[in-house]
C-alpha cells in the first residue's frame, strides 16, 4: 500500500467498512511510514482512532476531526 492509497483507505475506514485484515494494513503503513506517520500526527488521534479501529467504531467527534483532516488532504492534493 503506498501513501495515497493509505489515505483513500482511511475513508472506508471512515465508514466502518474495513475487516479486521485491511485495518492490521492501515496500522501497518502508519507505522512503518515515516511520512504517514508524520503527516497523519495531530495530536495523535489518528494514531489512537486506528489503534482501536477493529474494536469498537470511532466516537463522533473523533471522526469529524479525521474526516476533516482527510478532506484537506485529498483535496489539496500537496
Ligand atoms: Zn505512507
Amino acid at each position: 500500500m503506498d501513501c495515497r492509497e493509505f489515505a483513500r483507505r482511511l475513508w472506508t475506514f471512515l465508514d466502518g467498512e474495513l475487516d479486521d485484515g485491511a485495518c492490521g494494513e492501515l496500522r501497518a503503513h502508519l507505522e512503518n511510514c515515516p511520512e504517514c506517520s508524520e503527516h497523519y500526527r495531530f495530536e495523535g488521534v489518528l494514531r489512537a482512532f486506528v489503534r482501536q479501529c477493529c474494536q469498537e467504531p470511532a466516537p463522533e467527534i473523533v471522526r469529524r476531526r479525521v474526516i476533516r483532516f482527510i478532506a484537506r488532504l485529498t483535496t489539496t492534493e500537496g
